[in-house]
């Protein structure tokens, strides 16, 4: 992605403000931001939205410290910066304008998805399932606003089979700029349902609204809809492609029975046009069953793709629903949490809570922050919900928001016995659950995004495990963001995430990460086929290709590592049979004494590599061994030489690969001549420094904490010996508590008697040998500890805080080898954390 103002002041009708009109009008610019409360890209123009109650060029000064070259902005714009303006009439239909231009200019067809509910899921089952066969797009998030939409047009990167992109209005006449934009070939309506009401005033018009993303489908298109009659023959008249109803249409695979399958899964039971029968299931509690329809419309959706009924149910068994939206999460001790806090309209809303239909008689809480958005309708739709809630005899209802009166009036008048707790805010309502959550059994917790109800969440989730390992994924970003910071306007930015992320969830971490990073890295194919999977579309450099993966990388579109001519020939032979060309990174060993030829072999490698037609040389890389080391630097300086030796070699093959790179976390930070045209990020993504030499240049924010929790409280007199072995024992009288943690978890015997954590804002020493579950500390004279209590082991918490790279040297290891060990058995709980 690369324009100049010139282009962009062509393509959307502006006038470049400035005072050296050449020199502005050939200012390159790299990626378009709106929002200023995030870390920009670099060479980034700012695009200044309006917003209902502010002018977008408020925003211009903070576009100029995040490093915006320039900004998009309304005549009546007032520059208070030294940016170069773009001064276009209205601003949000000139990104909208960009993005339909570039998108337009990419290969492959566009499918269309709209709906009230289910938009999102269907997306990422879509994703999931045609990924077996072909590269798709999908539009991330839920970036289907007009702003949303407009962005992810705008990141997509790599040239797809198949781009999917989610689209959603709140008032009339918005689709028509979105169709625009995404000029669909297929569509795919979910529902008609009550989101937005207010912008409609009936579910008629909302169906009239939703089908103009469909109006110009061209005739070799098709279009899927549910069976409802408010999509007559009248509505649909002008559409020229094939029209697929399912549910009904003989055509389509159709749902014969639902059924529970234990542990959150439920099975569906779908008879497919062909005749085959067969299960699918899914990670999906059988209580949201209405999900179901929205499952069946994705399973319609691959099967007019051509996937086969095996096919569809091998991949869509391994679907998972995404995060912050109909969450749902059970505890080790049983206690099950259902979490949308993302978005709640009536049909979502009453929906969620036949949750409650398998839970009779159980501890139920129902905590609503209400619904936004249905004008005069309101009042009755809270009550309704009240009512149901009702019904279903939630025994404690939690209310706030400001229809919160309508609901509990609607809930005593049909259940006297139910508990209602009504609350002024979010935060008092936070302030309650946090006494009484360990009460509840099953959770139901609903509200608008902006009702924030995230911290409430979190804070069941940590009532409900034991020890937690949180990760914010923003200050991930963050400090992705500061490594791109050290790279020029064009350098490149990998981020690793081979060992699951460095022990986190690369899947999680990679979604987040999509559009602040040029690469990903993994180590062996398998890591990235399960990325690939979840429908991530970055380039994806594999360190190490084993003979059986070949094909996987042609078909999967993946960049390996190289350094034998044996895979090489492999890989051009794979690559022959999917019809396309795999681009090579070829690998110089200059010291690590691990991977790749050594510099004086890398030309005769590559003259024979360049004989193979299906294979590209798109990098060359090599690898430091002590980057992190100051003692070391003679020889990392060796190994650089080494690397230019190897590209002049290449160079003079007349072979000059676009990309270039050696840094990891530790060389990017001390050595900027090793940063070339691209830095390997992995440690330090993680905001841990590979040594201290590498803080003093940087500063990363601390995105992982591990908290456990007082499992046992009991004082010992003195004398007496503590765990396995007698290895400590009292001095005096002595409050030893245990901990739910040991070194299955990751919590290394090397701690015995070593290590310390923070209890209350103290320090309590680890005392005797830590066990395979749990851990001793000693909190004498500690004051105020009870059972439940909260550990930090590492990370930040309430303003304490043990660095990872701590606990390292206090074992003998390092920072690696502490944060990447963590067991499976620890809930991972993922924190969105804005500013
Ligand atoms: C792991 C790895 C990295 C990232 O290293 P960090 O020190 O974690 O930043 C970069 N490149 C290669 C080849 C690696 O194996």
């Amino acid at each position: 992605m690369r324009w100049t103002l010139e282009q962009i002041a062509r393509q959307t009708g502006g006038t470049i403000d400035g005072t050296s009109h050449d020199q502005t009008g050939n200012l390159a610019v790299h990626a378009i931001e709106t929002d200023t409360r995030l870390a920009f890209r670099t060479r980034a123009l700012f695009v200044a939205l309006d917003g209902p109650n502010y002018r977008g060029d408020r925003f211009l000064p903070a576009a100029a410290e995040r490093g915006a070259v320039a900004a998009l902005v309304g005549e009546e714009a007032v520059n208070t910066t030294d940016l170069p303006l773009i001064r276009v009439a209205n601003p949000l239909r000139a990104l909208q304008q960009l993005a339909a231009d570039y998108h337009a200019a990419m290969p492959g067809p566009t499918l269309a998805i709209t709906g009230s509910n289910g938009k999102t899921i269907l997306k990422d089952f879509l994703a999931h399932s045609l990924m077996s066969r072909e590269l798709v797009y999908a539009s991330p998030g839920s970036y289907n606003s007009q702003v949303g939409v407009a962005l992810s047009l705008l990141a997509r990167r790599t040239p797809v089979a198949l781009a999917i992109i989610e689209a959603g209005v709140s008032q009339q006449n918005e689709m028509q700029h979105l169709a625009a934009m995404i000029r669909p070939r297929h569509g795919v309506l979910t529902n008609i349902g009550l989101a937005h009401f207010e912008g409609f005033g009936s579910r008629a018009a909302i169906a009239r609204e939703k089908i103009q993303l469909f109006r110009d489908l061209p005739p070799e298109g098709w279009l899927l809809i549910p069976d409802d009659p408010l999509l007559d023959e009248a509505l649909l008249a002008d559409i020229r492609c094939p029209i697929y109803r399912f549910g009904s249409d003989p055509r389509l695979p159709k749902l014969i029975a639902t059924s529970p399958a234990g542990r959150g899964r439920s099975q569906l039971h779908l008879a497919f046009p062909d005749g085959q029968e067969t299960f699918l299931q899914v990670a999906i509690d059988y209580s949201w069953r209405e999900v179901f329809q929205t499952l069946l419309a994705g399973i319609c959706t691959a099967w007019l793709f051509g996937i086969s009924a095996n096919s569809i149910t091998r991949y869509g068994g391994a679907f998972n629903p995404p995060l912050n939206r109909l969450e749902l999460w059970q505890s080790e001790q049983g206690c099950l949490l259902a979490n949308d806090s993302y978005s709640a309209d009536p049909v979502s809303t009453r929906s969620c809570l036949s949750l409650f239909d398998h839970y009779q008689g159980k501890n139920t809480w129902f905590i609503f922050a209400g619904m936004g958005e249905l004008g005069e309708r309101g009042a009755y739709e809270h009550r309704v919900i009240g009512e149901l809630a009702a019904r279903k005899q939630v025994k404690h209802l939690l209310l706030t928001g400001p229809h919160a009166d309508a609901t509990a009036e609607g809930y005593r008048h049909a259940f006297a016995e139910g508990v209602v707790h009504q609350f002024d805010d979010t935060a008092a309502l936070t302030r309650y659950a946090d006494h009484h959550a360990k009460e509840a059994e099953v959770v139901l917790i609903k509200g608008p995004r902006e009702a924030r109800l995230d911290t409430l969440t979190n804070l069941f989730k940590s009532k409900l495990t034991q020890t937690v390992y949180y990760i914010s994924l923003t200050k991930i970003r963050d400090n992705a963001l500061a490594y791109r910071g050290l790279m020029p306007a064009d350098g490149k930015l990998l981020v690793m995430l081979k060992a699951f992320a460095y022990g986190t969830d690369a899947g999680q971490i990679a979604r987040f990460l999509q559009t602040h990073v040029d690469f990903f890295g993994v180590a062996y194919v398998k890591e990235a086929v399960s990325l690939r999977r979840q429908g991530i579309n970055n380039e994806i450099l594999v360190q190490l290709v084993l003979p059986d993966d070949v094909d996987e990388v042609a078909r999967l579109d993946l960049q390996p590592v190289v350094f034998s001519l044996d895979v090489a020939r492999a890989l051009n032979t794979a690559a022959e049979r999917h019809n396309t060309r795999i681009k090579i990174h070829l690998k110089v060993d200059t010291g690590m004494g691990r991977f790749g030829v050594f510099p004086d072999q890398v030309g005769p490698l590559a003259a024979a590599i360049q004989e193979l037609k299906h294979l590209q040389i798109e990098g060359l890389m090599t690898h430091f061994s002590s980057a992190d080391d100051p003692e070391a630097d003679a020889f990392s300086r060796e190994q650089l030489a080494g690397f230019e030796q190897a590209r002049a070699a290449l160079n003079a093959l007349g072979i000059d690969p676009p990309l270039c790179h050696a840094a990891a976390s530790a060389a990017a930070a001390r050595f900027p001549e090793a940063r070339f045209s691209m830095i390997r990020i992995g440690l330090g993504v993680y905001g841990i420094y590979p040594s201290r030499e590498v803080a003093e240049t940087l500063v990363l924010k601390c995105p992982v904490t591990l908290l456990s929790q007082i499992g046992s409280l009991k004082t010992y007199p003195p004398g007496y010996p503590i765990s396995y072995n007698q290895r400590f024992t009292t001095k005096r009288e002595s409050r030893i508590a245990f901990m739910p943690l040991g070194y299955y978890d990751g919590l290394s015997r090397k701690l015995s008697n070593q290590g310390y954590v923070i209890v209350n804002g103290r320090r309590a020493p680890i005392v005797g040998s830590v066990c395979m579950d749990f851990t001793a500390v000693d909190v004498t004279g500690i004051e105020d500890v009870a059972v439940g209590d909260p550990v930090l082991v590492f990370g930040e918490w309430r303003g304490n805080s043990i660095r990872v790279e701590e606990l390292a040297e206090m074992e003998g290891t390092i920072p690696y080898e502490v944060l990447v060990r963590w067991s499976h058995r620890i809930q991972r709980i993922y924190l969105m954390d804005e500013e």
